[in-house]
This record gives C-alpha cells, structure tokens and sequence, in this order.
C-alpha cells in the first residue's frame, strides 16, 4: 500500500497532536507515550515518527540502532529494570501497524511474569 494514501496510522494522529496521549518522551525522530491499557504498573511506547508497519520492514541498520537506543534511553529515565517487547504482524500479537516497541516494568522485584505463564 501507498503509505501516502494510506489513512494515518493511531500513532501518526499522536505524534500530530490529533489525538491526546500521556507523552512522556519526545526528540525529532522519537515519540513515547504511555500505554492505554498498561500491561505492567509502568506500561510505555517508543514510536518512531518515520512510518514502518513493523519492525521487520525496518532494513537500515543506524535507524534500527536508533530505535533501540532510544528505548532503552526512554526506559532507563522510568526504570531500573525493564522488559522490551516488540510484536511482530498480527500472528505476534500487533495491532496497531506503526512499529513500537513496548517498554514494560515497575514490578516489585522477583514479581516480573515470566514468559509461558
Ligand atoms: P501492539 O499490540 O504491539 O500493536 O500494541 C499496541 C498498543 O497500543 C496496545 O498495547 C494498546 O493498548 C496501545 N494503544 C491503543 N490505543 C492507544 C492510545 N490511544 N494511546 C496509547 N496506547 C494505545
């Protein structure tokens, strides 16, 4: 699809202020907000401005840097101890086609659920 043409994503209508959300981080090519309905006490979503449906669309290797980067640099100003998830298609749990990865945290310690439970 012409992403031109294509209606903007939920998270273009945040970064364009059409839509309110809690911002908690923003730079020139990075938006963070928190999370509608958190997962975790401390649920937030790192968002590249740049439009990629999902992160495997994402080829270029100082723009995946950077996308990481700047979640652990969002995460690190929330939390000590952190989980970073990325839902890849809608087979891996994606709903919203505008890559983000999730920062999840803020549990007492040793209380974090691990995976398969
Ligand atoms: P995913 O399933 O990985 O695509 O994650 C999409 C996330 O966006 C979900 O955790 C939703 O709770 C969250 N979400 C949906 N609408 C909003 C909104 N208006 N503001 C903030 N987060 C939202």
């Amino acid at each position: 699809m012409d992403n031109a043409q294509a209606a903007p994503t939920l998270f273009e209508r945040i970064i364009a202020r059409q839509i309110p959300a809690q911002i908690v981080y923003e730079d020139e090519g990075y938006i963070a907000v928190r999370d509608i309905a958190p997962k975790a006490p401390v649920h937030l979503l790192v968002i590249p401005k740049q439009l990629s449906t999902r992160l495997d669309e994402i080829g270029n290797e100082a723009q995946m840097g950077r996308l990481w980067l700047t979640a652990i640099k969002v995460a690190r100003l929330h939390l000590a101890d952190y989980r970073l998830i990325v839902n890849v298609g809608a087979g891996g749990g994606q709903e919203v086609f505008h890559t983000h990865i999730h920062v999840l945290g803020g549990w007492d310690e040793g209380s974090a659920v691990g995976f398969g439970q």
